[in-house]
């Protein structure tokens, strides 16, 4: 199975609950600014599923949710199955995605097995392909976002858009254009880019005072836009 990560309690990961975090290893995507570099080069020991479902059978009084990321989880077949088994034991599920499997993703909604689901959106559609390391003339990723875009707006599970911010990417201009695409939606988060050692590259945040003119502007265009991280 793809599990190589448990956060056993998290406040932060699915607002308003207590979670339990599990990454997945492996990703399609190269984030220039990726965080997770451990996850998406795929050399991690995977937990069985025994041990997983053990932990989240004992916790059951102190869990309410189950956060799945990564990586990108959604390149993993046997996902489903694990979410169905999740769903089973009773717990709440959020899904993080790049948002690169529409097909997978409609599956998933439709099948009702999450009840939250979280979309990357790294950059403005001109400018994605050099942000997620691909080739210029690769219209395949920034389509299927496109049709994940639709799949989350059209099935009737909660959701929220999300841009991770960053200095070098980043400005009025490409933020505005990105809400304008996504718009309207339930929830879009501007959240703060943490430089850490595992990064593949150096970037720099945008500090707060900045961040905070950004997201007036952006609430023009959709309300619900928050900071998160700042
Ligand atoms: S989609 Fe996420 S995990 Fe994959 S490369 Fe980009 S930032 Fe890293």
């Amino acid at each position: 199975m793809c599990f190589v990560g448990l956060e056993k309690a998290s406040l932060v990961d699915y607002d308003g609950y207590v979670s339990a975090v599990l990454f997945t290893q492996q990703c399609n995507l190269r984030c220039l600014f990726c965080q997770n570099t451990k996850l998406i080069f795929g050399k991690n020991d995977i937990i069985p599923w025994e041990e997983i479902k053990s932990f989240l059978t004992k916790n059951k009084n102190n869990i309410d949710a189950v956060v799945i990321t990564g990586g990108e989880p959604l390149i993993h077949k046997n996902i489903i199955k694990k979410l169905e088994e999740i769903k089973k034991l009773g717990f709440l599920v959020k899904l993080d995605t790049n948002g690169t499997n529409p097909v997978m993703l409609e599956n998933i909604l439709k099948n009702k097995l999450v009840d939250y689901v979280a979309i990357d959106i790294k950059n403005d559609f001109d400018n994605y392909n050099y942000i997620v390391g691909a080739k210029q003339n690769n219209n395949e990723i920034v389509n299927n976002i496109k049709e994940s875009i639709r799949c989350v707006k059209t099935n009737n599970i909660p959701f929220e858009f999300r841009t991770t911010i960053i200095k070098q990417f980043h400005n009025l201009s490409t933020l505005l254009k990105i809400a304008k695409t996504i718009s309207p939606c339930p929830k879009y988060v501007l959240q703060r880019y943490q430089f850490q050692k595992d990064c593949l590259f150096y970037f720099q945040a945008i500090e707060k005072e900045e961040a905070e003119k950004l997201l007036k502007d952006i609430k023009k265009i959709i309300p619900n836009t928050f900071l998160r991280g700042y």
